[in-house]
């Protein structure tokens, strides 16, 4: 049996704001709670409102290790305003700009994870780029342009340590399913191709690949 959260975690999970589907919540989770036994830090890429984070925070619980998220908190360009997946609740009065950090931290704290988890506020690659710690775990779900994909896929999954997992999230293999482009398609082939990630489960659009060897 994969290992599943509690009732308390699912249903805030549930009701946080996002794009995470539970079917792939719940393989998000096993893959989480797997991964944590090699005792390293689980790293997601796009935090948004928090939703699959309260997933890693929790895994991240269970190992006795740390969630790190990575936003910079503005939202992607599907998710600005006048774009199909803009929620306005997301929009800094003040400033007119998107801001999911506020949601996001109160997500976290209502569901009683906070403190296993750390933001990392600002744009993937310049975060990556400083980057040194194997990590046990990858999720890329940031931006779906080619270039933000990429840069996600080359920041990150280097630091995946050998048995860790890669993870990346709104893999469409058909291009009549895709909402918002393949890019995470494409990049999913490069880990497979690169002959350092081999495929472990694919559950809807969430493909889950293990470091298998050197070579990212
Ligand atoms: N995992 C979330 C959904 C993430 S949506 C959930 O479960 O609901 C994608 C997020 O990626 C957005 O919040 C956006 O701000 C962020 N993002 C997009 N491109 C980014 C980049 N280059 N650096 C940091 N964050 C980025
Ligand atoms: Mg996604």
């Amino acid at each position: 049996m994969p290992a599943a959260p509690e009732p308390d975690i699912l249903a805030a999970f549930e009701a946080a704001k996002g794009f995470m589907p539970v079917d792939e919540g719940l393989a998000l989770y096993a893959a989480a709670v797997e991964a944590g036994r090699l005792g390293l830090p689980l790293l997601e890429v796009g935090t948004y409102c928090g939703r699959s984070t309260i997933l890693l925070a929790d895994a991240a619980r269970e190992a006795g290790v740390s969630a790190l998220t990575v936003d910079h908190h503005r939202g992607s360009e599907e998710q600005q305003p006048g774009w199909e997946y803009h929620d306005p609740e997301t929009v800094d009065p003040e400033l007119g700009l998107m801001d999911t950090l506020p949601t996001f931290r109160r997500t976290l704290h209502k569901a009683g994870l906070e403190e296993h988890v750390v933001a990392l506020v600002g744009r993937s690659p310049q975060i990556a780029a400083f980057w040194r710690m194997p990590l046990g775990f990858v999720f890329i779900d940031g931006g779906h342009t080619d270039e933000h994909a990429t840069a996600d896929y080359e920041g990150w999954a280097p630091h995946v340590a050998e048995g860790g997992l890669l993870l990346i999230h709104d893999v469409f293999p058909d291009p009549q399913d895709e909402f918002t482009g393949q890019a995470p398609y494409r990049v999913y082939l490069r880990a497979l191709a690169s002959g350092a990630f081999t495929e472990v489960s694919a559950t809807d659009s969430l493909r889950v690949l293990r470091r298998t060897g050197p070579g990212v």
